[in-house]
């Protein structure tokens, strides 16, 4: 086969090492494969070249993706998605793996809707991709939390203030989660559990009465002006506060060796299901077992919230 790989959407720790499994499986069972750099937007403009072995050589533990990544919002206009099938067929390459998260995925539907091979490789630090227990990069962007905010702890106990930690994590809370309870956090904030600002600030204050010194509050993204509710905390609660936003410190990185085996497991999966004949699927693993989902039900799949998890921090923080 002739295989087509791009990256797209927000990159991720973890992209290098899945090009790289593409590349040696599909090498390893006599494929060729080509790097489409830029994402959709350079498949249009025809940014392509073979990859050799050689060509994915010390790149496994390498943060962001050597294929870059780029948007292209045009990409749901049909009339820019047959200029991207006029190059696949300029190229002769007869099937498309897109690394990425939803956005990525829905460009990859569209492009099997009108008669292309394509699989979908779940790479987005959020763990916003129901369809996956975990996403490649979401282990790396959760050690990179857990880094921050242990440090953040340090001086917010020394200093005996609250801390409000902002990671990443739009559509999907599990980084919030999943560092505030690696990190002791007193609060976790999500869009799953909402935010009641009234009771956090009464929490904080009680806390604070109780003579706890110091408090850590992680919060996902774009739920709330942390600066602003630093504020509040301060004028409410008797804690000094800090607001910090980790921002895209989350998104670089090493991948851990946790995301370096998901990337090893699902590019080689990737290349299998293309000799099974099967396509227009998203690839992720299920209570850590090889699964493909369509990529229109993974697209619908909603991201639950883990009951379990969230009962956990109510009852140990
Ligand atoms: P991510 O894949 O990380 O969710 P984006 O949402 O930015 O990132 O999507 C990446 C790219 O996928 C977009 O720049 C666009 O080229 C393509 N894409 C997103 N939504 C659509 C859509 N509705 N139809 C076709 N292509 C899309």
């Amino acid at each position: 086969m002739r295989i087509g790989i791009l990256t797209s959407g927000g990159d991720a720790p973890g992209m290098n090492a899945t090009i790289r499994a593409v590349v040696r499986a599909g090498l390893a069972s006599k494929d060729q494969v080509f790097g489409i750099y830029d994402g959709y937007r350079g498949l249009v403009e025809g940014k392509i070249q073979e990859f050799n072995r050689q060509g994915v050589s010390e790149m496994l533990n390498k943060g962001g993706t050597i294929l870059g990544t780029a948007r292209l919002p045009e990409f749901e206009y049909e009339s820019v998605r047959r200029l991207a099938i006029k190059q696949l067929q300029k190229h002769d390459i007869d099937a498309l793996i897109c690394l990425g998260g939803d956005g990525t995925y829905t460009g990859a539907l569209r492009l099997h809707e009108m008669g292309i091979k394509t699989i979908g490789v779940p790479c987005t630090i959020d763990n916003d991709i129901a369809s996956s227990d975990f996403t490649i990069g979401f282990s790396t962007a959760l050690n990179t939390a857990c880094d921050a905010i242990d440090r953040l702890r340090d001086t917010s106990s020394s200093h005996q203030r609250c801390s409000i930690i902002e990671v990443m994590g739009r559509h999907c809370g599990d980084l919030a989660l999943y560092s505030g309870i690696c990190c002791g956090a007193e609060y976790i904030i999500t869009n799953e559990s909402g935010l009641d600002k009234e009771k956090l600030l009464a929490d904080l204050k009680q806390n604070r009465l109780a003579g706890r010194k110091h408090a850590i509050v992680v919060i996902s993204e774009h739920i709330t002006d942390v600066y602003q509710l630093a504020k509040e905390v301060e004028e409410y609660s008797g804690y000094e506060c800090r607001a910090t936003i980790l921002g895209y410190v989350q998104r670089g990185g090493a991948p851990t060796p946790e995301d370096r085996l998901l990337a090893a497991r699902l590019g080689k999966y990737a290349v299998d299901l293309l000799h099974e004949g099967i396509t227009g699927v998203a690839v992720g693993v299920r209570n850590n077992k090889l699964h493909n989902t369509p990529i229109e039900e993974a697209l619908a799949m909603k991201n639950e919230s883990n009951k379990e998890l969230s009962k956990l921090v109510q009852k140990i923080s």
